[in-house]
């Protein structure tokens, strides 16, 4: 099964600008919700939307609410997997939630299309087509109408306008990327193993842009995952030799975000892998060749990751006038509600949010959606009462980062550093989180258990 909607990027620009125009003549979609209701309608179903979906269904959707989940893939999987994905620890389909079957069971309904703008006074969403791979429309453009709605469209990793970055750099912004990347390193080692006697400058040489979580984690997984697959009868070369994944970042130090005795221990763990670390300096342009960096430097490279920077949807800078930040974000006030509409409210990586005695706003991170989805919850329960909505209040947790099997390191709630396996443990138990929220107790500790004996019966990396 596709896990985008075919065809959704055939629809062009010039018709995405001119939303508005094309579906006011479209009439709302009738049979969407049962009019007696409150309306939900919650555009993206990734960390955050999914839970919040999932909970309101629950809770109020037998008659007291009708929820109804938009995403543009039919499938979900926890973004923070992506990197195991493109290392190929993971395989994209394995981890993945089916959102038809999904919302039958938990009670809201799920509509596939990618919404491209919104009518505020009229609380409509505009839903594009959808197409198949032949280019056959399967789902015409649909007008939703909502009483609530919620922004939970997550964040896209921004290459700043980089030349060559948008053509030559892989992002690990869906599972779709993480599988090309993927199967570009599976053919990256197989290449170099049939051309063992004519390697070019790059060859098996990876290039990592940005050393926040994503990028020094990722680093960690390319490395034991591109040796893996050598193991695996390509003998022609040393692949121990020849294989150089190298990180860069523009900022003073690796995990910028992240405590600096964090930042220390990974970069002293990953040097001593071999990997290369080169902070304070910005890369100018990537090419098919490889990334230059600064002015004079050039770093050959076959496999480059975009993983620096983070910005929200373009589309949400057009949402009939609410307020945006630089980086596209929707500024929400602390109960997170749009200012300037009092029935649009945003979660999650697109959401700006600076609580009050603070100055900067929350961090983009699955905690930060988790939690507020579960705010989200009350909001919308207060306002079935007709009451106000509550303010919203971040407890930060702590941060973790895991680096492959090689180790991980974490400095929690009251500063309270681990490492090692429990630190493991602990990042694990963040996405077990997530399938305790999506599926229940019962059926995360059922699957988990299906996992562990899975494991035993298949190789660690996906090799196709
Ligand atoms: C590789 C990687 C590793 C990460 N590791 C960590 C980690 O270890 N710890 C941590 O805390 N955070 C991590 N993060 C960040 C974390 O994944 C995000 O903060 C979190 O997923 C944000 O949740 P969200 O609900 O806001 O958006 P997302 O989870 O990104 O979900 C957005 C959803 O919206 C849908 N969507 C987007 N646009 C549209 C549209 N126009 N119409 C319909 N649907 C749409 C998408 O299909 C998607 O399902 C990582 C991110 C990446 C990329």
């Amino acid at each position: 099964m596709q896990l985008t909607t075919p065809g959704l990027r055939l629809i062009p620009e010039a018709v995405l600008a001119d939303n508005a125009a094309l579906f006011r003549k479209i009439p709302e979609t009738p049979s969407h919700h049962d009019r007696s209701l409150h309306r939900v309608v919650i555009v993206g179903g990734g960390a955050g939307g999914l839970e919040l979906a999932t909970r309101l269904g629950r809770r109020f959707g037998k008659g007291r609410l009708s929820v109804t989940l938009v995403d543009r893939n039919r499938t979900h999987i926890w973004k923070p997997l992506l990197h195991e994905v493109a290392s190929g620890a993971l395989s994209a389909s394995h981890d993945a939630v089916e959102y038809i079957a999904h919302a039958s069971r938990n009670r809201y309904r799920y509509r596939i299309g990618e919404v491209v703008g919104v009518d505020r006074l009229k609380r409509q969403i505009f839903v594009a087509p959808s197409f198949d791979d032949d280019g056959r429309q399967i789902i015409p453009p649909r007008v939703l109408g909502y009483d609530t709605l919620v922004m939970a469209v997550g964040s896209l990793s921004n290459d700043f306008g980089t030349p060559g970055a948008a053509l030559h750099a892989i992002a690990l912004d869906t599972a779709e990327q993480a599988a090309l990347f993927n199967r570009r390193m599976i053919d990256a080692c197989l290449r170099a193993n049939a051309q063992y006697e004519q390697l070019t400058p790059g060859q098996l040489h990876c290039v990592i842009v940005g050393a926040g979580a994503t990028g020094v984690e990722l680093a960690a997984e390319l490395h034991k995952s591109m040796r893996e697959i050598a193991s695996h009868n390509l003998d022609n070369i040393d692949f121990e030799k020849l294989i150089r994944i190298t990180i860069v970042e523009a900022g003073s130090r690796i995990l910028p975000a992240l405590p600096e005795q964090m930042a220390q221990a990974s970069a002293r763990l990953l040097i001593k892998l071999g990997l290369q670390i080169r902070c304070g300096i910005k890369v100018t342009e990537v090419t098919q060749e490889g990334v230059r960096l600064g002015e004079k430097l050039f770093v050959p490279a076959e496999l480059v990751v975009w993983a620096a920077g983070i910005k929200a949807p373009d589309f949400l800078t057009t949402l009939d006038g609410l307020a945006t930040d630089p980086i596209n974000r929707l500024i929400v006030d602390e109960t997170l509600r749009a200012v300037g509409d009092e029935h649009v409210f945003a979660l999650g990586d697109c959401a700006n949010c600076v609580l009050p005695g603070e100055e900067r706003a929350l961090p983009p991170r699955a905690q930060t959606a988790h939690q507020q989805a579960d705010h989200l919850v009350k909001v919308v329960a207060a306002r079935l009462a007709g009451k106000a909505a509550p303010p919203f209040r971040y407890r930060d947790y702590g941060s973790l980062v895991s680096l492959a099997d090689y180790g991980a390191f974490g400095s929690l709630i009251g500063g309270l550093k681990i490492e090692g396996l429990l630190a493991r443990l602990v990042y694990r138990s963040l996405h077990k989180m997530h399938l305790k929220a999506v599926h229940g107790l019962t059926k995360t500790a059922l699957a988990s258990i299906g996992e562990m004996i899975a494991r035993r019966a298949r190789p660690r990396i996906k090799l196709h």
